[in-house]
């Protein structure tokens, strides 16, 4: 934990912050923080600065909190990644907070399992509490947008031609195509797909609504290490 991220209802009435929880404990335990150190401190959606400790026992810390900076600039970058199963799942949601990713949105591809999207960590304090740990990390604060599309023809179909317009749409696909370009230039898409792959005819929908296919290198990686080699290049 990097950052000490809040929202208003962790402040007292005179705008002190006192943190109870999970926070608490790394505070104690990883931190062994004392009464009068300094934190990093960032309210959820809004801006950094610095916490005072003001008191700290098992119950509670309080601190006082200056915030003077504006949190890290997000990445012209949007996910759109075909549902992953749960274990990557959270993964892929920490590390999209964690790289500065603005938008992951989640669809549905014939190769997902239908029983992923009964997960648990798709409801949406579960999504958040997963992109509070990237944030924590990365010393940012705003928490990056995520949405489900659960059919896929009308996603591609009916949305996606306009959530790609002026956009560079990049189709993460393993193939003889170019390499996944390694600049954010411009507002850019990257959309990779299931475990199991794309079947061709996905790809042929993604590449009519405009997604370009380019490839990662040689070597098929999982989706959480696409990802991962995705931001690394481009990031
Ligand atoms: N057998 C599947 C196929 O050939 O499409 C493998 C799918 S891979 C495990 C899961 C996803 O990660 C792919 O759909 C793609 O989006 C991305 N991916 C993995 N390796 C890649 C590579 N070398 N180039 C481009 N995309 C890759």
């Amino acid at each position: 934990m990097n950052l000490l991220l809040f929202t208003t209802s962790d402040c007292l009435e005179d705008g002190r912050l006192a943190v109870t929880d999970r926070r608490l404990q790394h505070l104690r335990e990883v931190h062994r923080a004392a009464v009068g150190d300094q934190v990093r401190v960032g309210e959820v959606n809004g801006a950094v600065g610095t916490g005072i400790l003001l008191e700290l026992d098992s119950r509670r810390a309080v601190l006082s909190v200056d915030l003077d900076s504006p949190p890290p600039v997000k990445l012209p970058l949007e996910l759109f990644v075909a549902l992953p199963r749960p274990k990557m799942l959270r993964r892929i949601l920490r590390t999209a907070a964690e790289c500065g990713v603005a938008r992951l949105r989640l669809f549905n591809s014939y190769r997902v399992e239908k029983s992923y999207w009964q997960t648990p960590v798709l409801a949406e304090q579960s999504i958040r509490e997963y992109l509070l740990q990237g944030l924590e990390q990365a010393r940012d604060t705003v928490l990056p947008e995520v949405s489900c599309h659960r059919l896929f023809k009308p996603f591609v179909e009916d949305e996606l031609p306009q959530l790609l317009q002026g956009k560079r749409a990049l189709l993460a696909h393993p193939g003889e195509h170019q390499p996944c370009p390694r600049d954010l230039a411009q507002p850019t898409v990257a959309i990779l797909g299931p475990e199991g792959g794309f079947i061709p005819y996905e790809v042929e929908k993604l590449v009519n609504a405009g997604a370009q296919p380019v490839s990662l290198g040689p070597r098929i990686l999982r989706v959480e290490t696409a990802v991962t080699s995705l931001l690394g290049r481009m990031a």
